[in-house]
């Protein structure tokens, strides 16, 4: 384990914005040099789309930097696959079931499938795997012991429709999101259940209807069902990072409901007067309307659509460090033709500096890896972070040695290729899985049909068509034309 204090730099306390108290400030963790952080995991149930990675791409770039500075993290991402209704609001059906009968294929079958999909975006993307990967359906004995706890305290009454958590007992309920209990923001929100309460109640387990033919269901003390997502995280992750632990992070729109929730029943199981969680961590999301990608599932931009489209999966996590994770990004390929002429840039000169015996010495390179500490202190300003990494590649004072010697220590926090990567691994082959060069044949000869006929409109659309799957076509003067990869 690299010491608080490295040789070459004293690198500073780690400043985080903590949205449980709305204030930046030096993370403490419990038990240093422990960390122990939760995240939000996956509902596996579709293809994750590189919106949704942002998340776990932020949960990285916190757990490297925490790394950087000498902590030791253990980190856990728990597996959805129960209990995630399409409603946040106790109503509708479970994701998986959902999904299931649209895939004909059994639950088990779409949560590994889709976990499976998962993860392999996680390591093109080089986020680092947790230490454990807990699955809801692994832990459902202790849902049910964790939800009896909370019963037997008074917490919660009974419908049939399951054991609802009655968050008018709790006098802190919403401090996470200063959510207004008493007004309308919930009631808005949640769709009404029968007998609930309060409309902010929400189902720590969910009795099922008898007569609908479900794949995923338990016997428990209220009747055969499924538990609620939110007791999910509590359980799993009180089980296997202790009653307390140090961060859990998720995107924002876990704040209103789904982390309120998990804070109201953690608090109410632990009894202790403290915090569950002193940190909380939240991630803006990236607008990915601009992508304009139509899909037949429906669903946004996938990590193999970024491949597909001849983009290397670091030139969007390049992308998404030029921004802070608190701030919310627009996505448009024109960005990430900027992103991936950035990172190419940065390619370009520190893979001939690589050197096997690297060391930051000079005073000039211990200015540049200062600034980074200074940069990633600062509740991970990535931005700035990228702009040190810029000019130190800029910087004629350094050696090769110097410079593969900062690349590393970048790397470790940012993990964009600076170690192993060069500009020529950026340019990826445009190659839609769907297109072949026959394809494209027929589409030029179509084309050139249209224009001996002098349709040219139909001739412009075509040539769009071509362009859209990457390839250029130019037209000579003796009426025929060629077409190459754009
Ligand atoms: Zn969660």
């Amino acid at each position: 384990m690299r010491s608080l204090t490295s040789n070459t730099v004293s690198k500073r306390p780690l400043r985080l914005f903590n949205t449980l108290t709305r204030e930046l400030s030096a993370f403490k963790p419990r038990d240093p040099p422990d960390v122990r952080m939760y995240s939000c995991g996956p509902t596996v149930y579709a293809d994750q789309h590189i919106g949704n990675m942002r998340a776990y791409v932020f949960a990285d770039t916190l757990k490297r930097t925490l790394r950087w500075k000498g902590y030791r993290v253990h980190h856990v991402i728990n597996v959805t696959d129960v209990g995630h209704l399409t409603s946040d609001g106790d109503v509708g059906d479970d994701k998986l079931e959902v999904a299931a009968r649209r895939e004909q294929r059994s639950i088990w079958e779409i949560a590994e499938h889709y976990t499976g999909a998962f993860k392999a975006d996680l390591a093109r993307l080089r986020v680092g795997e947790p230490d454990l990967w807990p699955r809801a359906t692994d832990h459902i004995p202790q849902m049910v012991a964790f939800a009896e706890a909370l019963d037997r305290a008074g917490w919660c009454y009974v419908l049939p429709s399951g054991l609802y958590f009655d968050t008018s007992r709790d006098d802190d309920y919403g401090k996470l999101a200063r959510l207004d209990v008493e007004g309308q923001l919930e009631g808005a929100r949640v769709e009404a259940v029968e007998g609930k309460r309060n409309a902010s109640d929400f189902a720590v387990w969910r009795t099922a209807d008898p007569a609908a033919k479900r794949q995923m269901e338990w016997d428990s003390p209220w009747g055969r069902g499924a538990p609620g997502w939110h007791l999910e995280c509590s359980v799993m992750s009180i089980e296997h990072l202790g009653g307390h632990f140090d961060i859990h992070t998720g995107g924002v729109d876990h704040v209103p409901i789904h982390h309120t929730n998990e804070i109201a029943q953690s608090e109410a199981f632990l009894d202790d007067g403290e915090d569950w969680v002193r940190w909380w961590l939240h991630g803006e999301f990236i607008n990915l309307k601009g992508a304009k990608i139509s899909k037949s599932t429906g669903g946004g931009v996938l990590v193999d659509d970024l491949f597909d489209r001849g983009y290397h999966p670091l030139v969007y996590r390049y992308l998404l460090l030029q921004a802070h994770y608190r701030s919310q990004i627009e996505f448009s390929w024109q960005a990430l033709d900027s992103a991936r002429t950035g990172l190419r840039r940065l390619l370009g000169r520190y893979a001939p500096a690589r050197t096997a015996h690297a060391a930051v010495s000079s005073a000039a390179a211990r200015a540049h890896l200062d600034a980074f500490d200074v940069a990633v202190s600062d509740d991970l300003n990535t931005a700035k972070a990228l702009a040190v990494v810029a000019a130190a590649s800029r910087d004629d004072a350094l050696s090769d040695r110097e410079l593969s010697a900062l690349g590393a220590e970048f790397d470790a926090v940012l993990a964009i290729g600076l170690t192993d990567l060069s500009a020529a691994d950026l340019d990826l082959k445009r190659v839609d899985v769907d297109v072949t060069p026959t394809d494209i044949e027929t589409l030029t000869a179509e084309r050139s049909s249209a224009r001996v006929a002098r349709d040219f409109a139909r001739s412009d659309d075509l040539r769009d068509q071509l362009a859209e799957l990457g390839v250029i076509v130019e037209d000579h003067a003796d009426g025929t034309s060629s077409w190459r990869w754009a």
